[in-house]
């Protein structure tokens, strides 16, 4: 048996950790936040051909699981200081959830409990949506969350076009990573972002839409059910048509 050379392991873990290091860089990463795995470049890179940047196209991402792809695009946001919210904040609020989930809520940004806790939808429109997911057959911790703009608006206000721009690279890269078989959007400003329309929810809910091939459902927010509960009906209707085509999918909903 070959002696085991303490040295030369050291070494080997030094080349490997240099050359992710390197692959990450490549792809404009310049850090990874701490407890979190590096994502591991695509075979072709240990054979010497060249490996795909992580800021490629979603096929490009790393071929490990859903946390992984996510933990790049987490990455690539940084700090991120790309849009006037950056200067309000206290916590980017990037989002929450199973990172290889079939299905995908997308609010619209972070309000103050969300700011001051870093996770998505936790007051009280929050825990209207955890009951929605519930109603629908699965855990909260089923399904991924996050919103288009990751810091919150001051005061509560819509967010603005241009910020609403400079946050949605991030949101695709997300949606890409995940990779669910369906999204739900609440509210007008994520149905709007994702499907490219000026038109108000009113008239884009209760359709099944898509989004780059994945089926996408445009519904009320949950804050809005807040201020007008009759509406609930409504939105008991879209989910009905998501869960109608999660069966069809053949996607299990664990808790049905
Ligand atoms: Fe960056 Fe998005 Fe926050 Fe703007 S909202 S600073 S783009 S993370």
């Amino acid at each position: 048996m070959a002696d085991f050379d303490p040295r030369e392991e050291l070494a080997a873990i030094a080349r490997a950790l240099s050359e992710r290091l390197r692959w990450l860089e490549r792809g404009g990463v310049t850090e990874v936040p701490v407890g979190q795995r590096l994502p591991r470049p695509p075979k072709a890179a240990s054979k010497g051909g060249a490996a795909p940047s992580p800021s490629q196209a979603p096929s490009s991402m790393p071929s490990g699981d859903g946390a992984a792809r996510l933990a790049v695009v987490r990455a690539e946001l940084g700090d991120c200081t790309r849009c006037k919210l950056s200067g309000g904040r206290s916590s980017i609020v990037f989002g929450v959830g199973n990172a290889d989930a079939p299905l995908m809520f997308i609010g619209e940004g972070p309000g103050a409990d969300e700011d001051r806790t870093g996770e998505p939808f936790v007051g009280a429109a929050g825990q209207l949506l955890t009951k929605m997911i519930e109603a629908m057959g699965f855990a909260r911790g089923d399904v991924y969350i996050c919103n288009i703009v990751k810091c919150r608006p001051p005061g509560n206000r819509n967010p603005e076009p241009d910020e609403i721009a400079a946050c949605e690279p991030f949101l695709k890269a997300q949606v890409a990573a995940v990779r669910p078989r369906m999204i739900v959007c609440l509210g007008k400003f994520a149905a709007q972002t994702l499907l490219k329309s000026d038109a108000p929810i009113s008239r884009m809910r209760g359709r099944m839409q898509a989004y780059e091939g994945i089926p996408l459902m445009p519904t009320f927010h949950p804050a809005f059910l807040l201020r007008n509960p009759s509406a609930k009906r409504e939105v008991w209707a879209d989910l009905q048509l998501v869960m109608a085509e999660l069966d069809r999918l053949g996607i299990v909903r664990p808790r049905k």
